[in-house]
């Protein structure tokens, strides 16, 4: 790993649900490797960044949004790495730069901004890819969110910490699905994966994972009804629950991808859903940088 795993611990949560059902619920706190970059980001640019590191143009172009995890975390590891960073943003210039991007910048990043329909469009296509090497030289691409078999493959470095204990179910927040992915490919039998979409109407997780490289034949199980509107919205509900999951768990969850999981997981466990002796653990994935798109005083951390 390109920086220290050390600070990840493995924190029990208690409810009445997981009294009463007999159940354990563990969070892998991947969150506090590092504030800029998000656990599973880190694992998975692992072997993009060894990948790179090989070249000898030593430079990496990503893709992102402004409030981008994968973009800072990106940013970060080529600084620590001595690789050069250029970044592809979703949208024109803005008057002033999002926190994310000052980081990034701080970190020698290069931003380039593109229109949302360019981006949409074609930002991995040929024909952009050949512009973007006209204008900064050759380099080694990652997609957005790492979404790519090598992606993957380092996510799935994550279940060598899980394996080390017994854990009957794994759960996470699906983005890209390239987590879930690096999860599948090195799944214990007997495990159920559990994934938690933060996109509305997300039909496309086997075709992702496909694209992914998992080619084994076990679906995991796809908890459709916590998106709260879609990919970064938000409810009141949404934000009343990771402040009392705070006060209660001294864990802080980010509304983009954290907070979504864990308020399924509490739902599934008051509906019943895990047997009696279950042994759950959740992915803390990161991602509470991006919290700060949020007004000021909406979280109490
Ligand atoms: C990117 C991200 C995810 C989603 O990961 P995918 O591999 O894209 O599905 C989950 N949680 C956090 C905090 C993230 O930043």
């Amino acid at each position: 790993m390109e920086i220290s795993t050390k600070n990840i611990s493995l924190d029990k949560v208690i409810t009445n649900g997981t009294v009463k059902q007999n159940l354990s619920l563990s969070i892998l706190r991947l969150d506090k490797i590092h504030i800029d970059v998000s656990g599973n980001k880190l694992f998975k640019l692992h072997y993009f960044i060894k990948e790179c590191l090989q070249s000898s143009h030593k430079t990496i172009l990503t893709f992102g949004g402004a409030y981008s995890n994968h973009i800072v975390a990106t940013a970060f590891l080529c600084n620590q790495k001595g690789l050069q960073s250029i970044g592809i943003i979703r949208g024109e210039p803005p008057p002033t730069l999002s926190p994310t991007l000052i980081r990034c910048k701080q970190f020698g990043m290069r931003l380039k901004f593109i229109s949302r329909d360019l981006y949409r469009n074609s930002v991995c296509n040929a024909e952009m890819i050949a512009a973007f090497k006209q204008e900064f030289g050759d380099f080694t691409m990652v997609p957005e969110g790492g979404y790519n078999p090598l992606g993957a493959k380092g996510a799935s470095l994550i279940m060598d910490i899980i394996n080390e204990y017994n854990f009957s179910h794994v759960c996470t927040a699906v983005g890209t699905a390239t987590t879930l992915a690096g999860l599948l490919l090195n799944r214990n039998i007997n495990q159920e994966i559990i994934a938690i979409p933060v996109l509305k109407n997300m039909m496309d997780i086997p075709e992702r994972l496909k694209h992914l490289g998992v080619d084994n034949n076990y679906t995991p199980n796809i908890f459709v009804d916590y998106h709260f509107g879609g990919y970064a919205k938000h409810t009141n509900d949404l934000i009343d629950f990771m402040n009392t999951f705070y006060v209660e768990t001294k864990i802080p969850t980010d509304f983009v991808y954290t907070a979504k999981m864990m308020y399924g997981i509490y739902d599934k466990i008051k509906e019943g859903y895990f047997t009696d002796g279950s042994n759950i653990v959740c992915l803390h994935t990161g991602g509470l940088q991006g919290n700060k798109s949020l007004p000021a005083g909406t979280l109490i951390f």
